[in-house]
């Protein structure tokens, strides 16, 4: 067994996952994003813990796409990504649904299925104001006339995604929804049933004018709440469903004026016990918490002692402190009456705290609990 490990609450995940569904109205589906690992959660098991929970998941490439098939997941899937010309094969061959931003994307993979003879499904992405991919909205009319004409092209759905939808001003947020909508209803009008979704975590909190026909939340389906301010009840209730532990693998003590780790930036000015964590930057626990991040050993909050190595990370825990090789230290979450969030280390970090998700390495088991 690795002695460090993610482990992930089933209960608390799919609890959040219901939340979600009681703020919504029967009709709405839920599409559970799952790239990048599930934000680092494990795309194999959190797809599976998932599967009856939602209607759809979104993956980012194709490779994730298939691993999910692999897995036996039978749910659709789309990739969000803008596809290169010879994934398409890939991306049909597993019923990957793909997203369309361009007529010269739609004229490739109309072709290859004309040449197949096989239909393929297909979303349209819209830009509404983000400037990453999509179709310009004012453009969107003429690309649904031309895939929704096209019989080697199912029209399965269309979308749009929101710069800041957590921020408090919603201006910008409430301009992309009503342009969407405008682009929508036009698409509706062709094809009733097409499926429109815009709403990432931001808007599922805080616009409920963005729910259309399906939700793409991410980061609040794990536990995290997108912005600064609550959502409402029950949106209000999820609640991280992660932690990041590992075990003590060496313990020590030193004199004053010793130095710990590389380019001797921690110095001690006493008698102390230094233990040794078998994880490092090289597991995704960031270089950038050296001398800054705290962890928790026997329900104490330690701090970090210098430099984060690849694989190994050092902590003070003073002349009093106990611990033992073998005991249990928790980077991310809660022992006894302490707890470091996930939000605390992205700060730190100056980051957000998908990237830190993201950042966990394969090496770091999932265990689902
Ligand atoms: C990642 C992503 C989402 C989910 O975003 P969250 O902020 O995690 O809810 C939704 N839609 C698209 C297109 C995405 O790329």
């Amino acid at each position: 067994m690795h002695p460090s490990s993610i482990i992930i609450n089933i209960k608390t995940f799919q609890d959040n996952l219901n939340y979600i569904r009681q703020t919504l109205s029967e009709n709405v589906k839920i599409c559970l994003p799952v790239k990048a690992n599930a934000y680092g959660h494990g795309i194999k098991g959190i797809s599976k813990l998932a599967e009856l929970f939602v209607d759809y998941f979104a993956v980012a490439c194709l490779n994730e796409g298939a691993l999910l098939r692999k897995t036996g997941i039978e749910k659709p899937i789309l990739v969000l990504g803008a596809i290169d010309e010879d994934q398409i094969p890939g991306l049909i061959e597993n019923n990957l649904d793909i997203t369309i931003s361009s007529f010269f994307k739609a004229k490739l993979v109309s072709d290859f299925c004309k040449r197949i003879g096989k239909s393929c499904k297909v979303h349209i992405k819209v830009d509404t104001g983000m400037n990453r991919v999509g179709i310009k909205a004012k453009n969107a009319a003429s690309l649904i006339d031309y895939i929704h004409s096209d019989h080697n092209l199912e029209l399965e759905g269309i979308y749009s995604h929101l710069a800041e939808s957590e921020e408090i001003d919603r201006t910008f947020t409430t301009s992309q929804i009503e342009s969407f909508r405008k682009v929508c209803s036009y698409a509706k009008s062709k094809k009733e049933d097409i499926i429109c979704h815009l709403a990432n975590s931001g808007a599922l909190c805080y616009s409920p004018e963005s729910y259309l026909d399906m939700v793409r939340p991410g980061i609040l389906s794990y536990g995290y709440f997108p912005g600064k301010k609550e959502p409402q009840y029950p949106l209000n209730q999820v609640k991280p469903s992660f932690m990041l532990k590992t075990k003590i693998a060496y313990f020590k003590a030193i004199e004053a004026g010793e130095s710990v780790s590389y380019n001797r930036k921690y110095r001690t000015d006493k008698l102390t016990r230094i233990v040794t964590l078998p994880i490092g930057y090289g597991d995704g626990y960031r270089r950038a918490l050296s001398g800054k991040g705290t962890v928790l050993i026997r329900g104490h909050k330690y701090p970090i002692s210098g430099t984060i190595c690849m694989d190994m990370t050092m902590v003070d825990i003073g002349s009093e402190g106990t611990a033992y090789v073998g005991d249990e230290a928790v980077l991310i979450g809660s022992q006894g009456k302490e707890q470091i969030t996930l939000e605390e280390i992205a700060d730190i970090c100056q980051t957000n705290t998908y990237e830190i998700l993201c950042s966990l390495s394969e090496r770091i088991p999932r265990i689902y609990a």
